[in-house]
């Protein structure tokens, strides 16, 4: 087991962009812009600014930098889903010129990218204008290699696809990776190889989402937490009554094999003991606290209760690492916001190593004001799930090895 473990840190041992010459080379970063819009303003630029550290380094290193990325699910060309309005953002937060090419591929972008000077930027159009970014398609890879001399690959959160912008160019450029996804694979490689105890708390909606991530955590944890909607189905597996919860009946064998499976490895598995109801699933409902055995026909199960959460709480304590993923209820919510407010808490206040990846949980912990509390929030929701459960993601296997 730790000589697999070994193994497979020594295959995420892939070079950065330190480790090669960059001054005066073009180089391609592929970056995550993918930044909710609206109507043509970036509503939160975190993603944006995770960049600047590599685009910073390449600036100094006077490299001429060409920076592409894909933004929301369009067909083929869509307004509203240009990246100019990235340039300006990426312009303010640099506080330098930032080009912008309507084009991803061909003649103009060539042009624009055989004009920069070194330290000069340029930011290509959306990706995904082209269908045969989805597709992999090697045409297109090549023609984006075609405007760099070196591929670095920045995006962490969308190396588990392999398009043509994170895993397709490498065949034509040589591949390395970017601050920001060096930073991700040695925090998150921490939980491969963890100091233990190791607990993970594991919320959100669905389990359907999350069961390989389960199952890959199974296989390191020493606790395992379950919460929010996904712990209505285990605890409907187990055979209580939920009444009208959000409960994925296709998925409860699955439910019953992961707690088989926990017993098997001598892993703690720990459900809800307490849930706090509602009658309508509303932010100002009739609401109660009940036992898990004890929800009216008819109520819906929104948030672990107090008792839980204190005994989540006291599970983390001696942590000496945590991973955390999925608010434990309805947290956007104030009134079913306090068991992924005391359980945040306490990850923020214990000594461990932590982790926090998704969506949903990073936005709670802003909320909360414990971001900067936490040792590692990682940028990679879908990307961050599926490094976990051991995964070769295409984007970092494309990288080359140290
Ligand atoms: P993340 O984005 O952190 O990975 P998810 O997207 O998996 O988290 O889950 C977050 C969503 O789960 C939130 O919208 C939250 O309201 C919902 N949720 C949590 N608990 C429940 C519950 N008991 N019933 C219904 N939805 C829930
Ligand atoms: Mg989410």
């Amino acid at each position: 087991m730790a000589e697999r473990e070994q193994q497979q840190q020594q295959r995420l041992a892939k070079k950065t962009v330190r480790d090669v010459p960059t001054a005066g080379r073009t180089v391609l970063v592929r970056c995550d812009f993918n930044v909710p819009l609206q109507d043509g303003r970036v509503e939160d630029d975190t993603r944006i600014r995770a960049h600047i550290p590599t685009i910073e380094y390449l600036i100094a290193q006077r490299a001429r930098i060409v920076l592409c990325s894909h933004l929301g699910r369009p067909k083929g060309r869509t307004a509203n889903l240009s990246l100019r309005p990235i340039a300006a953002v990426l312009q303010d937060l640099l506080q330098r010129p930032v080009q912008f090419c309507p084009d991803t591929i061909g003649p103009r972008a060539r042009r624009a990218a055989d004009a920069l000077l070194p330290g000069g930027i340029l930011l290509l159009e959306n990706t995904r204008f082209y269908p045969e970014e989805e597709h992999n398609d090697p045409a297109f890879a090549r023609a984006l290699a075609a405007l760099a001399d070196l591929y670095v690959d920045d995006a962490f959160s969308a190396a588990h696809r392999a398009h043509a912008s994170t895993a397709g160019v490498a065949a034509f450029l040589p591949a390395v990776a970017g601050l920001l996804m060096e930073q991700e694979i040695h925090q998150l490689s921490r939980l491969l190889t963890p100091e233990r105890p190791f607990v993970a708390i594991v919320g959100g909606a669905k389990v359907s989402d999350k069961l390989g991530v389960l199952e890959g955590l199974l296989q390191r944890v020493d606790k395992l937490l379950i919460g929010g909607g996904m712990a209505n189905t285990f605890l409907a597996a187990m055979g209580h009554q939920l009444g009208a919860s959000l409960v994925e009946t296709a998925h409860l064998h699955a439910a019953t094999a992961v707690i088989a499976k926990a017993k098997e490895r001598n892993v703690r598995l720990m459900l809800p003991v307490d849930l706090v109801v509602a009658d309508y699933f509303l932010a100002e409902p009739d609401r109660r606290t009940v036992d898990v055995g004890q929800v009216p026909p008819d109520w819906i199960a929104m948030d672990i209760g107090p008792i839980t959460a204190e005994r989540f709480a006291t599970a983390l304590q001696d942590s000496r690492t945590i991973f955390w993923n999925g608010p434990l209820g309805v947290a956007e919510w104030p009134n079913f916001a306090n068991g992924t407010l005391h359980v945040a808490r306490a990850i923020a206040e214990c000594k461990a190593f932590s982790v926090v990846g998704g969506g949903d949980s990073i936005a709670a912990l802003n909320r909360l004001g414990l971001a900067g509390r936490i040792g590692h929030i990682s940028t990679g929701g879908g990307a961050s799930l599926e490094f976990l459960e051991g995964k070769q993601l295409p984007g970092i296997a494309a990288l080359a090895d140290r």
